[in-house]
């Protein structure tokens, strides 16, 4: 049985998935429902889960309901879907949003949620406990005691990763090296990128970040701990909720934990522990220019002596900053 099941030793499930002329490969955990299944396609295709018919996918010879356990449905390696389903719209239009008017979408931002905030939703709250009792983390140097928590984005918060380039140096963002040294004093540093673990992997040995003599990685998250949620303002989005490492690590919460990402929305889940740092990107015209790592190394170097970040505004870091030099500087 289980020989036959799609289900990989690390408890994942590989489906592609065929719809409308596409061949879409998702990959998703054994504990994932078929629901989560439809907001990864609705994020793929645009079609709203609701909307999806798919073909295919059974559970006792009747199809699948929504809360079924995909590693369940015995699928074999490799199992072919059939989706089928229109486009919307509407979704489109929430998930192009531009991030960079900030002002606009801060507002928006603090509006979320009408009825109840996003991170309090029981089924979003639920998705979170499973990514906490089912995600395996690979801990590569375990924390260490009385130390922060900085959580980092990779694409356009650290590196450039849609120029082109002889190597990964060229794209990296000036001052990186310097800037996770700094941090590594005060704070456990975790690298969360809505991608594969492999490609994870590569891109932080060839940025020089495994190996690095000054500081050490505590673990890397992929997108399998990520979790889909529908938001008014963003439509079926991705987010990165901390929860997940905060229940998985005892000595980790809010009160010691900040995230960098350069996309809002993977904020969702903890609005107040997220700094949305400004993209890096045309690395090759922006690399002798951008110093924003520096600026935010002394940021975290400030607010390290802290008790507990909860009542930081993260969006005002540069008046804190200008108010609240680090020690030594
Ligand atoms: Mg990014």
């Amino acid at each position: 049985m289980s020989g036959e099941a799609a289900v990989e030793d690390e408890g994942t499930v590989q489906l592609t998935v065929k719809w409308s002329g596409q061949e879409l490969d998702v990959r998703l955990l054994a504990t994932d429902t078929v629901a989560d299944l439809r907001d990864a396609l609705c994020l793929r295709t645009r079609v709203l889960p609701a909307r999806q018919k798919l073909l295919n996918l059974k559970l006792g010879g009747r199809p699948a309901p929504d809360s079924a356990e995909l590693g369940a449905l015995g699928l074999r390696p490799g199992a072919r879907i059939m989706m089928m389903g229109s486009p919307e719209e509407a979704i489109a239009a929430a998930n192009e949003v531009p991030e960079e008017a900030a002002g606009v979408l801060d507002d928006f931002f603090e509006e979320e949620g009408g009825e109840v905030p996003i991170h309090l939703r029981p089924e979003y709250v639920a998705k979170v406990e499973r990514r906490v009792r089912d995600y395996k983390v690979e801990v590569k140097n375990p924390l260490r005691e009385g130390k922060r928590l900085l959580v980092l984005d990779i694409d356009y918060t650290l590196f450039d990763h849609r120029s082109v380039a002889d190597s990964g140096s060229q794209l990296m963002r000036p001052y990186l090296h310097e800037f996770l040294t700094s941090a590594y004093r005060d704070y456990d540093i975790v690298i969360w990128s809505a991608t594969s673990m492999r490609w994870i992997d590569e891109k932080m040995r060839l940025l020089g970040v495994s190996a690095h003599p000054d500081y050490k990685i505590a673990f890397h998250l992929d997108n399998l701990a990520m979790i889909t949620v529908h938001s008014e303002h963003y439509g079926v989005t991705e987010c990165k909720p901390l929860a997940v490492i905060w229940g998985k690590f005892p000595d980790t919460s809010a009160a010691n934990t900040i995230m960098f990402d350069d996309v809002r929305h993977n904020f969702l889940m903890n609005r107040q522990s997220g700094l949305r740092i400004r993209p890096f990107r045309q690395a090759h015209q922006n690399r002798d220019k951008d110093v924003e790592l520096l600026l935010l190394a002394r940021y975290l170097r400030s607010i390290a002596r802290l008790e507990d970040f909860g009542a930081l505004r993260h969006r005002d870091w540069e008046r804190y900053l200008e108010r609240h030099p680090p020690p030594e500087d």
